[in-house]
Parts: C-alpha cells; structure tokens; sequence
C-alpha cells in the first residue's frame, strides 16, 4: 500500500447503525480530519490494525455534561474544560455537550460567547458544545433550531429553576419548535417528601411522573421538541410518554450510567453506596432499572447520556460534616470511615442522609458499553444507536453555530465518507479494574471505584489522530 503522510488509515471491526459489524478500512484524510473512504472488506492492510476483540464505533459522544468552568472559576476546583475533556477522551467520547448551570448561569448571549472563546482558546480534540439555559427571563437567541436549550423543571443543582406548571407554560410559550431539553422533578412533591428516610424516598416516582404529566400537555401545546435528561422510572412513565408520542409529539430521552447499574435493592444492601450514588432524579426500585435498561435496547430510549456532575468526596460525604467538631482535621470521608468502625448503625443512618447529588461519568463511558453488551445483551449496533450515532444526530445540527470557523463535514455518528475521522475502538474482551490513579476526572473518584468492568477502551481516534 502507498504511504501517503496527509492520510491515515484504520482496519477492523466497524460497527455502523443498523448494519451487522463488518471487517472493513476507514480512510481519513488528516488535513480536513474527515472519513474519505470506507472499503468493505478481510484482511486489507492499514496504518493501524485492530482484530477481532475489538469493535470500531464513529466517536462515541455524550449529550449531558457538566464540566464546572465559567466566568466566576468558582467550581473549576471539581472540574474544568481541560480535565472534562480529558476524562471525555479516557472514556472514549469524542464530543460532549455542556449543561448551562454553572456559578454565573449561561443563559444569554453574553455568557454563551464567554464559553465558546473560552472553548475556542482551549482548542481541545474533544468537540465540545454549550446549552443554553432558559428561565422566566430569558428569549431564544437565534432562529428556532439553532441552539439547545435547558429547562430545569423542579430544583436541582444550581440557581436555574422552574417550579410550577403556569410558570412553565409561560416560558415555553417564547420557545416555539425550540429543541429544549428538561430536568423532570415536581418540586412541591419534593418540598412534601422531605422527611423521608432515603434519597429515593425524598424523591419518590411520582415527583417525576407529576412533573411529567404537567411538562408533556405543554410540550404539545408549543411545539417543543423535547429531550427528557437523565430518565429514572419505566413504568407509568413509559405509558405517558408513548401515550403523547403516538399523538406526534417530539420526545426524547436520555438515561444515565448511574440509573442502569444501580437501584435501591442495592443501596438498602448498603447505604454507604449513597456516598457514589445520590443524584436527582434519585435511583429507583429494580422493575424501573430493568425497564430502563429494555427501554435503551428497544430503542424507547434514544441517548445513552452521562450527566457527568463532578463532586468533590468531601462533598459527597457531606452529612458527615456535622462530626467536624469531634474531629477537628480530618475530612468529611475520613470522618466517615472513623464512625463506620466504630458504629455501624450510626454510619449507616448517615449515610441515607441527605448528601451533595451528582456523580463522575466521563472516565468509564467506553466501559458502560462494553457492560451494557456483556452483561444486557446489547447489539454492537445497538450501542452504535444510543452512543454514536442518535447522540451525533443531536449535536450536528448545532455544530455551524458553535463553531463559526470550522467545518466538521457531515459531522459526528456514523462511519461514512464525509463524516468526522472520529473513531472509537472498544476491546470487548479485556476487563478494566476501574481504578482511582487512572481516572482523568478533576475530582479523581468514581462511582465504580474497584469494580471490574468487561472490555476497555483500546483507542480513540480524533480528526484521525490516534489518542
Ligand atoms: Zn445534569
């Protein structure tokens, strides 16, 4: 074969949406970092050679993140574009989509340029894209379509918050046919659930059925084309939602990692994993887990989606802080493990206490779905669909007014010709320990600490260069 220094080339398994995987060699021209040639084909010679225990995915990208850096650098402490970034890259994911609320909330154009110098200075490989926040104050900034929008129906994390249904009905009223996509909890359901004993139990189901059954008449009624974050009941839920879809409304959804390998069987096992796993929406009983799981098989459910929220361990082991006192020094998780030995039912009752929600994603992305094939039976298309490909179709749409100077060609998703040289080449046969001293993620923990993972991720390519 030819060498030729402005291209690279790149053989094995590829994996494309709905096709079976299929022996073939990616040609990516490295000047314009795009695929210019996809050849089917045994045995065909490349700069890199990858065999039968691996599988090659179009770059894996993630549409829910939070990757703390603004204006203020008030949270750059749990994270920054840089280690977001990097941790995107460790997990295999090539482009990732920040969520707007931050210290100084991104909600007009003002704030949103700030984040796309700060990205365009950084010029990081992993492609990364802004949301835009939407609160009673805020209009769409350019024509409908051209920018993703967040609405954070019920409190969260952060200052963004919409409480009530008519307040709701108002907003989406300036958003016409904008793709917005929402935070689910019924806050006066939570306001009325917090003497519970768990964080499930103050965020019951119905907080998020309520908030849905409010959010979808309204999704209807303007238009919206909805992106449902971070999904946690089947269930119900499921019914409404198809209920709405078969009458034409545009709704999507999202699940996390955290909500299809968890569930409270697990944590009423053991309440320490509350310190990995507490996040709003709250994980559920296991019927909802295995729902979840169905749903992003079958394809009900469109995204797989991190919602990587970085916390510090100090913040996450928060309730222990009322000890500091006694404990004059030490961390929160130090302080954790001191009553642990020494009262097992006190560190269990801590710990159901209310903590910071939120967990770390990023690093173990390639590794969920190399779980979600090995342990769930998930298709190597299938994770093509919910990893690569639908998330693709998200961001393409949003690329030309992020990135006013560049051309991604057809952009991320698919191994085509015109689409990004961007691939990434899971080895389903290996096993990762997920490890601490491995983890690029500022806060350096993660919720499947010592856990031994199938698969790892064994390259990822970036406009064709090899990382
Ligand atoms: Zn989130």
């Amino acid at each position: 074969m030819q060498r030729d220094e402005h291209k690279t080339t790149i053989y094995g398994h590829l994996v494309r949406v709905p096709e079976l995987p299929f022996w073939g060699r990616v040609t990516i021209d490295l000047q314009i970092g795009l695929i210019t040639k996809i050849e089917r084909g045994e045995h065909l010679e490349a700069d890199h050679m990858f065999g039968g225990d691996c599988l090659i995915f179009a770059g894996l990208g993630d549409v829910h993140d939070h990757l703390r850096e603004d204006n203020t650098g008030k949270q750059n402490y749990k994270e920054d574009y840089t280690t977001g970034a990097a941790a995107a890259l460790h997990g295999g994911v090539v482009h990732v989509s920040a969520m707007p609320n931050t210290v100084d909330p991104v909600i007009g154009g003002q704030q949103f340029q700030w984040h796309r110098n700060r990205v365009r200075e950084l010029d990081h490989p992993v492609v990364i894209l802004n949301y835009i926040g939407v609160d009673a104050t805020t209009r769409p900034l350019g024509k409908a379509g051209e920018y993703p929008y967040k609405v954070y129906f019920g409190k969260s994390v952060g200052t963004l918050t919409v409480t009530y249904g008519d307040e709701l009905d108002t907003i989406l009223g300036h958003y016409r046919e904008e793709r917005v996509s929402f935070h689910v909890e019924y806050e006066p359901i939570v306001q009325m659930s917090v003497g519970g004993r768990t964080h499930s139990d103050r965020r019951p189901v119905e907080c998020v059925n309520e908030g849905l059954r409010l959010l979808l008449p309204l999704i209807e009624k303007h238009g919206i084309k909805a992106k449902l974050c971070h999904w946690s009941t089947g269930g119900k839920s499921f019914e409404i939602i198809a209920e709405y879809r078969a009458r034409g409304c545009d709704i999507e959804l999202e699940v996390s990692p955290l909500h299809l390998y968890f569930d409270t069987s697990m944590t009423d096992e053991d309440p320490s994993l509350w310190m990995k796993v507490q996040m709003n929406p709250a994980i559920q009983a296991p019927q909802h887990r295995s729902d979840l799981i169905k749903g992003l098989k079958n394809g009900f459910i469109q995204y797989l989606a991190n919602d990587h929220a970085p916390h510090t361990e100090e913040e996450k082991f928060s309730a222990f802080g009322q000890f500091k006192n006694q404990f004059p020094g030490k961390t929160n998780k130090e302080i954790a493990d001191i009553v642990r030995d020494n009262s097992p039912d006190l560190f269990a009752e801590i710990c159901v206490r209310n903590n910071t929600s939120g967990a770390p994603w990023l690093d173990t992305h390639g590794l969920i779905c190399c779980w979600l094939m090995r342990e769930h039976g998930f298709t190597p298309q299938d994770i093509a669909r919910v990893a690569s490909y639908n998330p693709g179709v998200f961001v393409n749409r949003f690329l030309p007014f992020q990135f006013l100077d560049r051309d991604f060609g057809k952009g991320f998703g698919d191994l085509a010709e015109g689409y990004m040289g961007s691939l990434t080449v899971l080895n389903t046969k290996k096993e990762t320990v997920v490890d601490r001293k491995d983890l690029k993620t500022k806060v350096g923990w993660s919720p499947l600490e010592g856990e031994t993972l199938p698969g790892a991720v064994e390259a990822v390519f970036i406009a064709g260069v090899r990382y």
